[in-house]
């Protein structure tokens, strides 16, 4: 058996501590680690509302029981359902669930309604990629409506894997402005429209939110988006998953040798004025926001 240094029975390996650890050592460091990075970065004031995007997946549960737990401010659930036949319609019924349980609030927004068109039905008419609308649409709702629920921050499930893709992502498609979504807090000025973003677990591994949900009672329904086969991210995420089993920490330290340079990145892009769409009003550093674009590219009415 392998125990902890408590000399209790470990039940995971923290790689980033080079320590085997038991469950009650475990939930010590991920909280720690979470409420660490909450603190040195300066994610969560007293007088903050949080909203935190759910999915219904076992990350977004877990970071909204651990807000939840954590701190007093008043928290609540953003679920944007896609439209995407046989897949969310499992994932939701999960988040209503721990949603009743933790007894948090969550609001559902679908892209019929607040778009016009499911993604299955962009897909069909479109030309692009299904995650190139997903995201586009997703984060344009979520602000909005995080924004209109009164929310002055929108939490985010991104882990410490989800964060060392999107690097490698970006770098590889030499994508500078995506930069500027990285980081524990997103977004580079600060405008009345815009929610900040932040990622409390972005040090923690994939794994670790996995076993933190489990060891508290979540429990979802494993079901793969059916378009992720297509999905540019899966794909990066597989290189690395094998690139860590023969490096171990690389993930890890893709997001830490990157963080300075983030920085870097981000002081330029301070200049970059950002406005408001000139179609929909909503805050875009370009005159037509991304979601206007894709509108009009799939023919959807433009209110
Ligand atoms: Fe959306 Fe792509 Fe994720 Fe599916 S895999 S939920 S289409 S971003
Ligand atoms: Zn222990
Ligand atoms: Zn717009």
């Amino acid at each position: 058996m392998v125990k902890c240094s408590c000399g209790k029975r470990a039940i995971i390996y923290v790689k980033v501590k080079g320590k085997y650890m038991c469950e009650d050592c475990f939930l010590r460091y991920f909280e720690r680690t979470a409420l660490n990075t909450i603190r040195r970065h300066k994610l969560i004031d007293k007088r903050d509302k949080i909203a935190v995007g759910v999915s219904g997946g076992k990350d977004s549960l877990a970071l909204l029981y651990f807000l939840n737990e954590h701190f007093d401010n008043e928290i609540f659930g953003i679920f944007i359902n896609e439209g995407i036949k046989g897949y969310r319609e499992i994932t939701s019924k999960d988040l209503r669930k721990y949603c009743k349980r933790f007894g948090v609030e969550c609001y559902e927004f679908s892209f019929k309604e607040e778009i016009g068109m499911t993604l299955d039905e962009m897909v069909k008419r479109g030309r692009l990629k299904p995650c190139s609308y997903c995201g586009v649409f997703r984060r344009y709702l979520l602000n909005k409506k995080a924004r209109g629920l009164g929310a002055t921050k929108l939490a985010m499930a991104h882990n410490l894997d989800d964060e060392a893709q999107t690097i490698l992502m970006n770098l590889f498609t030499n994508d500078v402005k995506r930069f500027m979504r990285l980081g524990y807090m997103t977004g580079i000025k600060t405008h009345p429209k815009f929610v900040p973003r932040i990622k409390p677990f972005r040090l923690l591994y994939e794994k670790e939110v996995l076993v933190y949900g489990l060891l508290k009672g979540i429990r979802v329904t494993y079901i793969q988006c059916p378009y992720a086969e297509q999905a540019y991210r899966v794909r990066i995420a597989h290189v690395l998953w094998k690139l860590e089993r023969k490096y171990p920490l690389l993930k890890y330290n893709v997001v830490k040798v990157f963080d300075p340079k983030l920085r870097e990145l981000k002081e330029r892009a301070k200049d970059e004025e950002l406005r408001e769409c000139k179609i929909c009003g909503e805050v875009t550093n370009r005159d037509i926001c991304k979601a206007c674009e894709f509108k009009r590219e799939l023919k959807i009415p433009i209110s």
